[in-house]
């Protein structure tokens, strides 16, 4: 019976394994074949002396990536990976895959990232590709976990939707029969009516889809968003949870991904240190214009420039609070003391921005106010604000990019790395 290969050991004896030929080499007496799946690599000698007829007829004609069953003694040696050989009784073609190969599995030759994006699946057999997916389901079961030890109530909202969260310009419409629908760009309107329905504390992780027309590293047209609402609470807690949540994350993506953090040669991952400083968005301009960017002032939108500069001199995870109630959504709560500034934050990545939350606005009035004040029309909004008249809790909450997170957490320079199949402006297959 098959084994997997990352537990044949010297003492195993006998072994069967079945995987895909990672690599041939040829010297003369012996033939070695390194055997992989998605547990590890094992290395194959076949003595030519004394192999048999039909195991040396098919390693002469197997191509790299067939898929072979190898069944035969395990041996010590030392120069192998994992310190043993597979010396086969049995060495039998399963699947055999043409040559020359679109891309190279065993990345001696570096592959463009549109390349290997194009011939995905084999770009997935490199395990220090497949490492990043393995690390991603490890990262997002730390995620459910976390939620559920908390007592969320999970939900799915629709993606398709009537109407944008905060007006229209990174929509996708569709045809939806005879009337205007679009993919929905976030569950944000959605989990805060969730607080009308009394549910408390929800969490959503789903596709959201924003028709960014810019092509930067870390933009996707199609993200996965890790939600979350919570009734009677302000910023600071739901602060608090995303604080936690990524600290446990890491830690859990630490004790559990070792061989795969290895692959990646992320040898020195650090768990982020408690607690992630809050900056005041006011000292975050000062910051920016100090460090690089003279030209930005009080009431913009931090740009990547200022990003990386308010980054490089914080120098790990942080917030940034206190935003301008101008530059966020009509959703987030102003400040009774001072409306000019609301509970929005940023949390933040020294590289980029991970998550946006807030305590929300939960006055149906002030609401309706807010929305008029971005220039947008309420009746659009009636199935939202219609909760807001029967009994609408405080709430607050977060969305966070899942994509990003891994993408910061692994130190990828691209956030299409952290997507099977990325959607782009340039790319809707594979
Ligand atoms: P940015 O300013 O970096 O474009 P945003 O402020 O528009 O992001 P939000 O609407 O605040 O994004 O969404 C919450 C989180 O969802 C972001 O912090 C990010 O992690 C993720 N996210 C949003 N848009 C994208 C996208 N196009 N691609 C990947 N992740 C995204
Ligand atoms: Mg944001």
């Amino acid at each position: 019976m098959r084994i997997p290969i990352q537990d044949v050991t010297p003492t195993t004896g006998m072994a069967e394994v079945i995987g895909w030929v990672h690599e041939v080499r040829d010297l003369g007496g012996l033939a070695f074949f390194l055997i992989r799946d998605r547990t590890g690599i094992i290395q194959v000698t076949i003595p030519k002396k004394k192999a048999s007829k039909t195991v040396l007829a098919a390693a002469k004609t197997v191509s790299r990536e067939s898929i072979v069953r190898v069944k035969g003694t395990v041996k010590a040696i030392d120069k192998a990976p994992g310190g043993r050989e597979l010396i086969p009784d049995i060495f039998e073609i399963m699947s055999v895959s043409e040559s020359p190969l679109p891309l190279d599995v065993v990345e001696k030759v570096p592959a463009e990232l549109d390349t290997r994006l194009d011939a995905r699946f084999l770009d997935l057999r490199r395990p220090r590709v497949g490492a990043v997916f393995q690390i991603r389901s490890v990262a997002m079961d730390a995620i459910n976990k976390f939620f559920f030890d908390r007592e969320f109530i999970q939900i799915t909202t629709p993606k398709i939707v009537a109407a944008a969260t905060e007006g229209g310009t990174e929509l996708f419409p569709i045809a939806y029969f005879d009337k205007e629908a679009f993919l929905n760009q976030s569950p944000q309107l959605y989990k805060q009516m969730m607080m009308a329905a009394g549910f408390e504390k929800v969490f959503e992780i789903g596709p959201i889809f924003r028709a960014e027309e810019h092509n930067t590293t870390k933009h996707l047209n199609e993200a996965t968003s890790i939600d979350i609402e919570i009734s009677f609470a302000d910023h600071y807690e739901v602060m608090q949870i995303l604080e936690d949540l990524i600290i446990s994350t890491y830690e859990y993506v630490k004790s559990k991904c070792n061989d795969q953090l290895a692959n990646l040669d992320c040898v020195d991952f650090m768990v982020p240190k408690a607690p992630f400083p809050k900056l005041p968005y006011v000292d975050a301009i000062t910051i920016a214009q100090k460090k690089c960017e003279n030209k930005i002032k009080y009431g913009d939108d931090i740009s990547t420039a200022a990003e990386k500069a308010i980054g490089e001199e914080l120098g790990g995870h942080y917030f940034i609070v206190d935003w301008p109630t101008d530059i966020r959504p009509y959703y987030a709560m102003p400040y009774e003391n001072d409306s000019s500034i609301c509970k929005a934050f940023d949390l933040m990545h020294p590289r980029m921005e991970l998550a946006s939350g807030a305590q929300r606005v939960h006055q149906h009035d002030l609401l309706v106010q807010q929305i008029k004040r971005k220039g947008l029309n309420p009746e659009s909004f009636e199935f939202y604000l219609h909760p807001f008249l029967y009994g609408m809790p405080p709430h607050a909450g977060w969305g966070l990019g899942a994509e990003r997170l891994v993408m910061t957490m692994l130190n990828l320079s691209n956030v299409r790395e952290a997507v099977l199949f990325p959607r782009d402006m340039h790319r809707l297959v594979p």
